[in-house]
């Protein structure tokens, strides 16, 4: 169990008694008197949720300051940020496109390393205060581990890590002290309403969800969706990977099961509800009927820097809402015929073991062979269901047979779509 005042991840936790919100308090005064930056590391920080993330610590009035930035092959990119950010180290973990970095791209002061074994060992360093894990995928699960292993505070945008090893990681953050502070917006609402709460009193949490670009396509209009119209997002704009996943609905699959183990939720406590305007990022029902909410533009500037400040609020970039114009607030629920991947997200939550490691990872293979017009778009899910159905099950894996059954997953998909 992870301690409440520590942890996001027990957010459990932060469904606060009045003794933790008064935790709270005291660890928000503290915060306000620390004149000294927090020293961040951005994995990611040439993607969506990374840049974001660097606009945030720019306009947070010396609260953070840059210390590591981290992309994969994006490296023009990245020497730009080094210029703007100066950070003490870039690291580029594919090796082969940082061979293509002349020397003397970056600026005095920083250094450049290679590799993502360098980039545990910063990040288990002294010199990271907080870490926002950002990189797309399953690869985001290695550094985030490492982060939270030496007992760092994490700012997690990376569901992936949560979808394949909840419980390890939880586990493992409970071990070691360190603290995991969701990003996702749908978390970062439900961990701020279950602020109003205690952990006895929550009924059931409630993730909204856009229903993506093709929320009201027939079953046969979806057999043609083409991958430049699944990356059109009517109102977010994400990396190109979460966006195919807001089309299938597959996102709000991996949003369950990262609820699931982030908050410990049984499965039957978790439900969807489409809202097409993405004002409203999620809903907790306490026991009374009372259900809290927590709203604002879809902006991920506004998540990004809860979890960076958390337990501290101030006045920073992200958009804010316009009560003096009109507003419209749709819900309904989401049709599990058309967008079999929501179902098959609440089968894996309530599975879970290895379930949710084999999801992910059909689901990443999957999604790059739509992107390549290799499958169709309603196969994303099929393949899914199959590698799900047919693995192996393991109901309480090591960390080993995680990453065995990633690999696992991964090449039988693969099979699959030969
Ligand atoms: P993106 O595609 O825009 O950026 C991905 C980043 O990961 C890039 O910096 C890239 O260099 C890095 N990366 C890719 N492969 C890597 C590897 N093998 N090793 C190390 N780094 C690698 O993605 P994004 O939209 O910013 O999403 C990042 C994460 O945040 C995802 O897990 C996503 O589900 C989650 N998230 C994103 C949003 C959003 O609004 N974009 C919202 C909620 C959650
Ligand atoms: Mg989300």
């Amino acid at each position: 169990m992870i301690s409440p005042d520590r942890t996001v991840a027990s957010a459990t936790s932060t469904a606060a008694s009045g003794v933790q919100a008064m935790g709270d308090q005291s660890a928000d005064f503290q915060m306000s008197q620390n004149s000294v930056p927090l020293r961040v590391a951005v994995l990611g920080s040439t993607g969506s949720i990374g840049k974001n993330t660097l606009e945030v610590i720019a306009a947070s009035d010396g609260r953070f300051e840059v210390h590591l930035l981290c992309g994969h092959r994006s490296v023009d990119v990245l020497v730009e940020q080094a210029h703007i950010y100066r950070p003490r180290w870039v690291v580029v973990t594919d090796p082969t496109a940082a061979a293509a970095i002349g020397s003397g791209a970056f600026p005095e002061g920083t250094e450049l390393v290679i590799g993502p074994e360098r980039l545990e060992e910063l990040l288990a360093g002294p010199e990271v205060d907080r870490v926002v894990s950002a990189i797309v995928g399953a690869a985001g699960l290695r550094s985030t581990w490492s982060a939270l292993a030496a007992g760092k505070t994490v700012a997690l945008a990376n569901k992936e890590t949560l979808v394949t090893a909840g419980p390890l990681v939880t586990q493992l953050a409970a071990r070691s002290g360190g603290v995991i502070v969701p990003v996702d917006s749908e978390h970062s609402a439900i961990h701020q309403a279950l602020r109003s709460g205690r952990r006895h009193e929550v009924q059931r949490v409630v993730l909204t969800a856009s229903g993506g670009p093709f929320r009201n396509h027939s079953k046969e209009q979806l057999a043609d969706v083409q991958p430049k119209e699944a990356l059109k997002h009517p109102t977010w704009s994400m990396g190109p990977k979460i966006t195919i996943d807001s089309a299938t609905m597959m996102n709000k699959a991996l949003e369950i099961i990262e609820a699931r183990w982030l908050f410990d939720l049984q499965a039957d406590q978790l439900g969807v509800v489409v809202h097409p305007q993405s004002i409203i990022h999620s809903f907790v029902e306490f026991v009374d009927g009372s259900v809290i909410a927590q709203l604002g533009p879809p902006d991920m500037k506004l998540p990004i820097q809860y979890a960076l400040a958390y337990p501290e609020r101030y006045d920073g970039p992200a958009q804010r809402l316009d009560f003096s114009v009109a507003q419209r607030l749709e819900f309904s629920p989401p049709d599990l015929e058309r967008f079999p991947a929501v179902r098959l997200g609440y089968d894996v939550a309530a599975r879970g073991g290895t379930a949710g490691v084999v999801l992910n990872a059909a689901n990443e293979e999957a999604v790059q062979a739509f992107l390549r017009g290799v499958v169709k778009f309603q196969q994303i899910a099929e393949l899914c269901e199959r590698a799900v159905e047919e693995h192996p099950f393991i109901g309480d894996p090591t960390l080993e047979d995680i990453l065995r059954l990633d690999v696992w997953a991964r090449k039988e998909v693969q099979t699959w779509m030969c």
